[in-house]
């Protein structure tokens, strides 16, 4: 329901956590967070219920910061509110970490494909299907993420945000757009990307919208726009208005 994600120079768990806080108001019924340390190793940690739940959870065991992180807050639709079913869903040797806004209306014949080649599940969400898929096209394409990002969206039918980062990547978030909403916040040696303005609104007030059927890669220094078949898109900057 609820999705925001850092590339930068900072520890970005605080500023997932805001940025979830910040998404609330929309509902949900779960929380979770990924990020990538200063080992190149993705932790991830969620849990159902409130964000406060989640927070504790950290408190109490900590996990490791990184400067390149995903959060997400998550309104059930395949799948009940359950720990397992919280996202991130994890994939490719638990190096690969994705989140996901909406429906994925196909997952069970994908997930069908995925089961009879051998790849297993542990959870009942139509997102994770989207995570294994790829994890399989990131090993097809020679480790390219967005490569391999393209290569699943095409396969998606429904409505979904997602976004992904994998370990062997650190500073690179990809997220893609379809039927729910994608933007873009641009700061200085950072960027940001979130369902809504209103997770990053505190830190920069520069935006971009993402298109309908379009994918984003974003490192620390830049940010690229594609539509699904990887031409380069033109985005319309504005800015965030309105008083956080
Ligand atoms: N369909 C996904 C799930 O049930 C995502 C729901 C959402 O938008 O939070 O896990």
């Amino acid at each position: 329901c609820g999705i925001v994600g850092y590339v930068g120079p900072r520890q970005s768990q605080a500023i997932l956590l805001a940025g979830l806080s910040r998404l609330e108001y929309r509902g949900y019924d779960s929380a979770g967070i990924a990020v990538i340390d200063v080992d190149g190793d993705l932790g991830m940690r969620k849990r159902a219920g409130k964000l406060g739940v989640l927070r504790d959870d950290l408190a109490l065991a900590p996990l490791p910061d990184g400067t390149t992180g995903i959060g997400h807050t998550r309104w059930a639709t395949h799948g009940g509110p359950t720990d397992a079913n919280a996202h991130p869903h994890l994939a490719d040797d638990d190096k690969l970490a994705v989140i996901h806004n909406g429906i994925i209306e196909n997952f069970s014949e994908i997930k069908a494909e995925l089961v009879a080649q051998g790849y297993t599940f542990r959870s009942e969400t139509d997102t994770e299907v989207a995570a294994v898929l790829l994890g399989r096209e990131y090993q097809t394409h020679g480790d390219d993420l967005v490569a391999a990002f393209r290569a699943v969206v095409q396969r998606l039918d429904g409505a979904f945000t997602l976004l992904a980062m994998h370990e062997d990547q650190p500073g690179l978030v990809v997220g893609a757009r379809r039927n729910s909403p994608l933007v873009i916040g641009l700061g200085e040696g950072e960027n940001f990307l979130a369902s809504d303005v209103a997770a990053f609104v505190e830190h920069t007030r520069h935006a971009l919208a993402i298109g309908q059927d379009e994918i984003v890669a974003i490192t620390p220094e830049g940010v690229s726009v594609t539509d699904f078949a990887g031409n380069p898109v033109e985005v319309e900057p504005f800015e965030v208005l309105w008083d956080a």
